[in-house]
C-alpha cells in the first residue's frame, strides 16, 4: 500500500492545495479534510470529500433559490423538526466520502450497510499489508452471560497475557505462510526463483480476519445517521463503534446542527411501544405497576426501567 512517509508527503501535497470554489465549504471540517484520524491500533479514519452543510438541508427543505439559511435559530428548529418527524430526503442532499482502514473482521459488519458506495483494496491485485489488530489489554473480555452478542467480565494475568500471545502468533504465522505462498517478499519481490508462486487472490484466504484492509465508505447524511444509530449504540461491537464514533465526531464538525439534533432526537432517544407508553402513563399517575400487571415481557420491562433509571 505504499510506505507510511510517501502517504504522508502524498496526504500532505493536498492539504497543501487550496480551491476557490462558490460551493458550501465547512471550515471545521476543512481543517481535518484528508488527515488520517486514528482508530483501534492501526486503523483511520480521514474524510476525502464531501458535499453540503447545515444550509444545504434547510435550502433543499424549503426548495430555496438562495442558499436557504435564515436566522441560526429557524434553521436549527427546521433540522430539529425534520429530524423528529423523520422527513429524511433533505438530510439525503448532503453527501461524504472517508477512507477507512479497518481489520476485516469490522468490514464483515460495516458492510451489511448497503446505502453506501464502496470500492475495497483489491487484494487480488496486491499484497496486503503485514498490519493486524491486537485488543487493548481492556477489551480482552469473557463472554457475557446475560448477551449472547455481547462482553462480559475482562480477562485477567496468565489467561490476558496467553490469549494475546496467540493472537499475536496466529497473525505473524499466517502473514509468514501467505508470503510463502506467494512466493515473494512484503516489496514484492521474487523469494525463490524456482517457484512460480500462488495467485494474490488465493493465498490470503490464509489470512485471519484481524488483518487490516482499506476501503472508500461514501454515503449520504440520512444513511450515515443511520450507521450511526446502529454502530454508534452501546450494543454494537466495541471495534466497530470506536469508527462510528469517529465518525460522529466528523458529523459534528461537518453539521453542527443536524448533529445536535441527531443526538436529541435519535442517538440519545428512546421509543416506547404502545404497552410501554401506556406503563409510563400508568406510573405518571402515580400507579405502582409490577412487571407481571405490566403487559410487558420480561425483557421489555427490563428495557424499560433502563430507559427510565427505575430500579426493578
Ligand atoms: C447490534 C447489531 C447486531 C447485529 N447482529 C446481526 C446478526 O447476528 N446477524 C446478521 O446477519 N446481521 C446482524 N446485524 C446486521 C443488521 O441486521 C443489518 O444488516 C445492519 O445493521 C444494516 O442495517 P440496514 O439493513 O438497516 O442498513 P442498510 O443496508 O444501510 O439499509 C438502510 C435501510 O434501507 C432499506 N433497505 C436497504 N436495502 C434493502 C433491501 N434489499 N430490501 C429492503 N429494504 C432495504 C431498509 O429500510 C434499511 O433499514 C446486526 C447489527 C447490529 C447493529
Amino acid at each position: 500500500m505504499g510506505s507510511d512517509k510517501e502517504q504522508e508527503r502524498e496526504i500532505a501535497e493536498l492539504r497543501a492545495s487550496v480551491q476557490v470554489t462558490r460551493r458550501a465549504t465547512v471550515a471545521a471540517l476543512e481543517d481535518i479534510l484528508y488527515s488520517p484520524q486514528p482508530v483501534l491500533d492501526r486503523g483511520f479514519l480521514r474524510v476525502i470529500d464531501y458535499m453540503g452543510d447545515d444550509g444545504a438541508i434547510v435550502q433543499a427543505a424549503r426548495v430555496s433559490y438562495g442558499r436557504g439559511t435564515r436566522k441560526i435559530n429557524e434553521d436549527r428548529g427546521l433540522i430539529h423538526y425534520l429530524m423528529r418527524h423523520r422527513h429524511s430526503t433533505p438530510f439525503e442532499m448532503c453527501e461524504i466520502k472517508f477512507h477507512v482502514k479497518l481489520p476485516i473482521f469490522v468490514a464483515r459488519q460495516w458492510i451489511r450497510h448497503r446505502t453506501a458506495n464502496v470500492n475495497e483494496y483489491s487484494a487480488r491485485y496486491s499484497i496486503l499489508d503485514n498490519e493486524f489488530y491486537i485488543p487493548a489489554p481492556e477489551q480482552l473480555a469473557a463472554q457475557s452471560s446475560a448477551n449472547r452478542q455481547g462482553r462480559g467480565e475482562l480477562l485477567e494475568g496468565a489467561e490476558a497475557a496467553r490469549v494475546l500471545e496467540l493472537l499475536r502468533e496466529d497473525s505473524h504465522r499466517q502473514y509468514l505462510h501467505y508470503l510463502e505462498m506467494l512466493n515473494e517478499d512484503e516489496g514484492g519481490a521474487t523469494i525463490d526463483q524456482g517457484r512460480s508462486g500462488l495467485a494474490r487472490e488465493l493465498a490470503r484466504m490464509g489470512l485471519t480476519l484481524n488483518f487490516y484492509t482499506q476501503w472508500y465508505w461514501k454515503t449520504d447524511l440520512h444513511n450515515l445517521m443511520h450507521f450511526l444509530s446502529l454502530r454508534g449504540d452501546a450494543h454494537a461491537q466495541y471495534e466497530i463503534r470506536v469508527y462510528a464514533e469517529a465518525m460522529l465526531e466528523v458529523m459534528r464538525r461537518w453539521v453542527p446542527l443536524c448533529h445536535e439534533a441527531f443526538v436529541q432526537h435519535r442517538l440519545n432517544a428512546v421509543t416506547f411501544s404502545a404497552a410501554a407508553l401506556a406503563v409510563v402513563r400508568r406510573l405518571i399517575a402515580g400507579e405502582k405497576v409490577t412487571q407481571e400487571a405490566s403487559g410487558l415481557s420480561k425483557r421489555e420491562w427490563r428495557e424499560l426501567a433502563a430507559a427510565l433509571g427505575l430500579s426493578q
